[in-house]
């Protein structure tokens, strides 16, 4: 599995800095929005960061298939400042 640059850049950033996740199927065209109270319940189930939280998402109208062979869209809006230092 060779996740994309953005991908990897986000990997390690935390569930909950994450305002909201877009999510589309590239399969079926089916997406979704996953909005903070899903997010913060996420992490309340042990999904730490956006990583993890991209091998638990899974189109729900398509079969189940590995993460590997997930054809989906992921277009996550972080939280705005929480990482940027004042100078
Ligand atoms: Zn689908």
């Amino acid at each position: 599995m060779q996740p994309r640059a953005a991908e990897h850049q986000d990997a390690f950033r935390l569930v909950i800095e994450l305002e909201s996740l877009y999510v589309a199927c590239d399969d079926c065209g089916h997406s979704r929005v996953l909005k903070l109270s899903n997010l913060r319940e996420a992490a309340s189930l042990g999904v730490h960061n956006y990583m993890q939280l991209c091998r638990k998402i899974r189109c729900s109208e398509c079969p189940k298939v590995p993460p590997s062979a997930r054809n989906l869209t992921l277009r996550p809006s972080w939280l705005a400042g929480e990482l940027q230092t004042v100078a």
